[in-house]
Order: structure tokens, then sequence, then C-alpha cells
């Protein structure tokens, strides 16, 4: 078997229906391995199952394949994979990398007043050498150690983390019993050799922890990329969750033009109300990640 140079992918969470947020991850990620002649993967990441909607799922694939995505192989759906996430826990405990944690969220914010890099607090290490007596695990958590992790972004150049100082030992297995995305990401671009990320940039600060578990894990680390995130005329980041429009594919490639527009790479008016073939020929032909802005301070509704 041989692996292809290039392997990218799009992973959209079904907790809506596909944004303009979402579509502008979608057409970086295509782009980036169509004009590398590389394969293009679909994942469904609904492993987060409380944030999952019925259907939303079925929906984002109409409405990629509407938009004449082509995507390589099978779609990997991650709530059908639980037995790898928890083969990956399994051989990180063997390692001694993770350990039983049983504080509270309203424990940890007493206890530490880091904030971490999601907003939420840095763990203080509470459960790190044991539980105290009388405590019970809740979640499962990964070490950290005080060294940077970094690496270099093609859209965001370098970027690193001290990951004990900014994040802190983060959870693998939730109190829900959940696994955290940060896991089954790992595990998931690890099993279906993806040897190119192309994301959007609120996934920034997500990368040393899973470059982290690459290392850990013995796995390779794939190249990123991270694209500027579409805000809302607020200045908030689009997201399924704050219910922003849905995109709708029967706008062909009048929208897919604005999202080329937004990735800094403009597509000739005369495109602008052509076949999607065309459309699509045309973008794959004059792609440029290098043309692709760190921040874009046009803000989509
Ligand atoms: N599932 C994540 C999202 O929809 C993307 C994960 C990734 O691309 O690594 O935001």
């Amino acid at each position: 078997v041989t692996s292809p140079v290039y392997r990218g992918r799009f992973a959209p969470s079904p907790s809506g229906a596909l944004h303009f947020g979402s579509l502008v991850a979608a057409v970086g990620s295509y782009l980036d391995a169509r004009a590398a002649g590389g394969e293009w993967l679909l994942r469904i990441e609904d492993i987060d199952a409380p944030r999952s909607l019925p259907g939303a799922a079925d929906a984002i694939v109409r409405t990629l394949a509407g938009f004449g995505f082509v995507w390589d192989g099978e779609v990997l759906v991650q709530s059908r994979r639980v037995d790898r996430y928890h083969a990956a826990l399994v051989a990180l405990q063997l390692d001694g990398d993770v350990y039983p944690c049983a504080c509270s969220r309203s424990e940890i914010a007493d206890s530490s007043v880091a904030q971490s890099v999601d907003g939420g607090r840095v763990y203080p290490g509470t459960c790190r050498s044991g539980l105290a007596a009388g405590r019970a695990a809740r979640a499962w958590r990964m070490r950290v150690l005080a060294q940077e992790v970094g690496f270099t972004d093609r859209v965001q150049g370098a970027y690193a983390q001290q990951l004990e100082r900014d994040v802190g030992d983060f959870v693998l297995l939730r109190a829900d019993g959940q696994f955290a995305y940060q896991l089954a990401v790992v595990v998931d671009d690890a099993d279906q050799g993806v040897t190119a990320v192309v994301r959007g940039a609120d996934l920034l600060a997500s990368t040393p922890r899973q470059i982290w578990l690459q290392q850990r894990l013995g796995v390779p680390t794939p190249t990123y990329a991270h694209l500027p995130v579409a805000t809302d005329v607020h200045g908030q980041k689009l997201s399924k969750q704050s219910l922003a429009r849905p995109v709708d594919c029967a706008g062909g490639a009048a929208v897919l033009a604005e999202v080329m527009a937004f990735l800094g790479q403009p597509v000739p008016a005369a495109l602008h109300g052509a076949p999607l073939s065309e459309f699509w020929a045309w973008a794959v032909a004059h792609w440029s990640m290098a043309r692709v802005p760190a921040q874009q301070a046009r803000v989509a509704e």
C-alpha cells in the first residue's frame, strides 16, 4: 500500500447546518487537496453527542454534494469509532500519560486563576499524583509538560504554547462519558493517514494539544493551515450554535465565489453564474494558499 503525497479532510460537527464559516473550511481544504493532486476525505465529527442535532449530518453531506464537492472513500463517522478512541486512551494509560481526575468545573474555578487559551481555567494539577481519599474519578486527563509545543502554520505562521502554563493537563474522557474532540480528531487524522489539515483559525489554539497527543501516541504530525475565521456584524465568530444563516447550494458558484473572495482569491465575474464544474476547474487551477490572509476584515452576514 502506498500512501498519497497529500491527503486532506473536512471534518464538520453536525451541530447545525453548514454556514459560511464552515464552507470556508470546506473550500480551502478541498482546493488545497485537489490543487496538490491529493485526496480529500469527509468526516462527520459527531463525537459530542449532546451537541449533535438529528439530521444535521445528512443535511451537511447533501449541501456539500449540491455545491459539487467530491470526496474520496466512505464518510467516516466518529460516533461509530468509540472503540478506537478507547484503544488510544488505554495506550496512553499504559504509558502513564493519563490519570483520573475528580475535580468539578467549579472546584477548578475555585483553585485556579489562570485563564486557559480556551477561555476556561488552566487545570492546576490537583489530581496529578492521585485522587484524594474518598474522591471518585470523573474524567481522565492527559499530562502535559512545562515545555514549548510549536509548529509553523501555513497561514498563521509560527505558533507555540507552553502547555502546562497555557492549558494544563487536559481532558480526554469527559465526566459525561464522552471522548473529547482533542483525542478523537488526533486518532482519526492518524487512522485516515491525513497529511494536511486545513481548517478555521478558531482551532489554532487546539493544535499544540493535538501535536502533543500525536507525539505521545507515536503518530505523524500533519501540516496545518488555519484559515481566517468569518465573523458576523457584531465581530462574533459565525458558528452553527449561534444559528448563523445556513448556506444554500442553490446559490451555486456565486456563493462559492464569495468564499473565494474571503480567502483572498477573487473569481472572475464571468464565473459567478457558471456551472459548478467550470467554477471548480478554475478554482483548482488558481488556488494559492500563499494568498490566503491570516485575518479577514470582511464580515459575513
Ligand atoms: N469538527 C470541528 C468543527 O466543526 C473541526 C475539527 C477539525 O477540523 O479539526 O469545528
